[in-house]
């Protein structure tokens, strides 16, 4: 019958979905476990200064290319290895990759692009995350100064001290720290003062408000000029479109991320694009 075949139906996806998430986690067991040929690597979307109109820096973005599975959104693995802890040893090698290409850039002498990287809640708690991650580092002879830490808002509904805590003491020793998809949780702008936070990346939605000229157009423009009080470096993500760079950079707005830039780029193609700017003055662009 009909019922018989839903019912059926319903197993078989649900059957699917529980072995993709099995290979999944196989995956990312094997990036936990330090095999060479794990699938995780990383690509990096250029940040554009408006005030130059240059690329001053990169966000390394994980992806998770799987045999069986082809590639893996990290909307998809993230969630599980969080969920698997698999996070911490995940993001230990995400370190590693991004400081490597930090380290290429600054031996070709690009020593002022910074590269940010996103790290989930759970690593920021983890025992010795602070010691751990300087040592590595040390080891990578990368500069704290061209590091930046991306945590999204939502970890202050976690344990807020011990977050805040942690940040504060990587400042200390160089390091950016940028407040992710900023506007779609739960700080508010009034307890960005208490935050050990540089930067604020203002999420996509507000970005995407700005094509239609509602209310929420006065509501990121406020988010600026708060964030610029407070002494923190703005950075809007999810530009797409000529309309929304030119309302940011009316605005004040410090930096832009998005497709009208850049799509996320291999490891080579960011440094072509580097190097491409390089021969070009500041006015030239
Ligand atoms: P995110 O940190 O907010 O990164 C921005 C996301 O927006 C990226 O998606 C990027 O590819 C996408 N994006 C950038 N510009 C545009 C644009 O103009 N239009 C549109 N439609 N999208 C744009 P992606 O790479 O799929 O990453 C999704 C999320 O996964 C990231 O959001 C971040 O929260 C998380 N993630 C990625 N890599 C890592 C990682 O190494 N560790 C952790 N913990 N999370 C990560
Ligand atoms: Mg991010
Ligand atoms: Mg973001
Ligand atoms: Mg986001």
């Amino acid at each position: 019958s009909d019922r018989a075949f839903g019912v059926c139906f319903y197993d078989v996806e649900m059957e699917r979905e529980i072995l993709r998430e099995q290979k999944i986690k196989h995956e990312l067991a094997r990036v936990a476990a330090g095999d060479e040929n794990n699938g995780l690597f990383l690509q990096y979307q250029p940040i554009l200064d408006l005030k130059s109109n240059r690329v001053c820096g990169f966000e390394a973005l994980a992806r998770l290319n799987s045999e069986q599975l082809g590639l893996v959104s990290p909307l998809e693995f993230i969630p599980i290895a969080e969920e698997t802890k698999l996070i911490v040893p995940v993001g230990w090698n995400v370190f590693l990759q991004a400081f490597r290409f930090l380290k290429k850039l600054k031996e070709k002498g690009f020593d002022t692009i910074n590269v940010f990287i996103n790290v989930s809640a759970i690593q920021v708690l983890a025992e010795n995350f602070t010691d751990d991650l300087l040592e590595m580092i040390r080891e990578a002879e990368v500069c704290p100064e061209n590091i930046g830490i991306e945590i999204t808002e939502s970890v202050f509904s976690m344990d807020y001290q011990g977050i805040n805590r942690v940040l504060g003491n990587l400042r200390d020793f160089g390091l950016h720290i940028a407040i992710d998809d900023f506007g779609t949780g739960y700080s508010s702008l009034a307890r960005e003062r208490e935050l050990n936070v540089d930067c604020l990346k203002i999420d996509k939605f507000f970005v995407d408000k700005l094509l239609t000229l509602s209310a929420e157009d006065a509501i990121t423009a406020d988010i600026i000029s708060m964030a610029h009080r407070l002494g923190h470096c703005v950075v809007a993500e999810g530009v797409e479109h000529e309309e929304q760079k030119e309302y940011l950079l009316r605005n004040g707005c410090d930096k832009i991320q998005g497709f009208l830039v850049a799509r996320p780029l291999d490891e080579e193609a960011a440094l072509e694009l580097i190097r491409s700017q390089a021969g070009t003055g500041p006015e030239s662009t």
